[in-house]
C-alpha cells in the first residue's frame, strides 16, 4: 500500500490487526482518526492506555473490571449460591443483557482442548473449585456447545460432583458449534431454563 505515507500505512495496520476489521474498514478508521481534532486523538490514545494500566481480573469471578471486585460479583443483591460458569467474557456480558439472571458468574477464559494443547490448568478451573469452599448451591455450565465446551463441561461435573454441589447444563438447544453470543436472549433464556442436572 504505497498510497500513503509512513505513519498512516503503520495507523492503517495497527487498525487492521484488530479482529474483524478488514483492510478497507481500517484505512477508513485511519483516516477517520487523522481528521480527529488533536485533543480528542490524544484523549483517545489516553484511554487505551488508561484501561490497559488500570483493568484486571475480578477476585472472585474473573471477569475484567477496575475495581477488586466486578459490579456483578459486589452486587449483594444477586444470588451468590449460584454460579453460571462460560467460556469468555462477550459470553456473560450475552446473559446480562437478558436481564434475567440473577446469580453470579465464573469466567474460565478458554475451554479445554486436547486438540489445541489447552489443558484443565490452562483455564480458570481451581479458581472455580476455589469458590465452593463458600456457600454454593448450584454450579450452571454454560459452556458453548462445540466439542471444546462439551468436553469442558463433562470435566467440570466430574470436578464438582463429589463436593455434593448440584451441577446443571444448559438446555442443547444451541446450536453445535453456535457461540454463545451470536444467540438471541430468548434462545439464551429457554435454554437457561431448561438447564439439566448432570
Ligand atoms: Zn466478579
Amino acid at each position: 500500500m504505497d498510497l500513503y505515507s509512513g505513519y498512516i500505512n503503520q495507523l492503517i495496520e495497527e487498525f487492521a490487526k484488530l479482529p474483524g476489521v478488514g483492510n478497507k474498514s481500517a484505512q477508513r478508521l485511519a483516516l477517520h482518526i487523522i481528521n480527529m481534532p488533536k485533543e480528542h486523538v490524544e484523549h483517545f490514545a489516553n484511554v487505551m492506555t488508561e484501561a490497559k494500566n488500570h483493568i484486571h481480573y475480578c477476585k472472585s469471578c474473573y471477569t475484567l473490571t477496575d475495581q477488586e471486585l466486578c459490579p456483578i460479583c459486589a452486587n449483594q443483591g444477586r444470588d451468590h449460591t449460584t454460579i453460571m460458569v462460560v467460556e469468555n467474557i462477550r459470553d456473560l456480558a450475552a446473559y446480562e443483557k437478558t436481564g434475567k439472571y440473577e446469580g453470579v458468574y465464573h469466567v474460565l477464559h478458554g475451554a479445554i482442548s486436547p486438540m489445541l494443547g489447552i489443558g484443565p490448568n490452562d483455564i480458570k478451573l481451581k479458581e472455580l473449585v476455589k469458590r465452593l469452599e463458600e456457600d454454593v448451591k448450584e454450579v450452571i455450565i454454560a459452556t458453548n456447545s462445540s466439542l471444546e465446551g462439551e468436553t469442558t463441561a463433562m470435566y467440570i461435573s466430574k470436578l464438582i460432583k463429589p463436593t455434593g454441589v448440584k451441577v446443571t447444563r444448559i438446555a442443547s438447544g444451541v446450536p453445535v458449534g453456535g457461540d454463545l453470543e451470536c444467540i438471541d436472549e430468548m434462545t439464551l433464556l429457554r435454554a437457561l431454563e431448561g438447564r439439566t442436572e448432570l
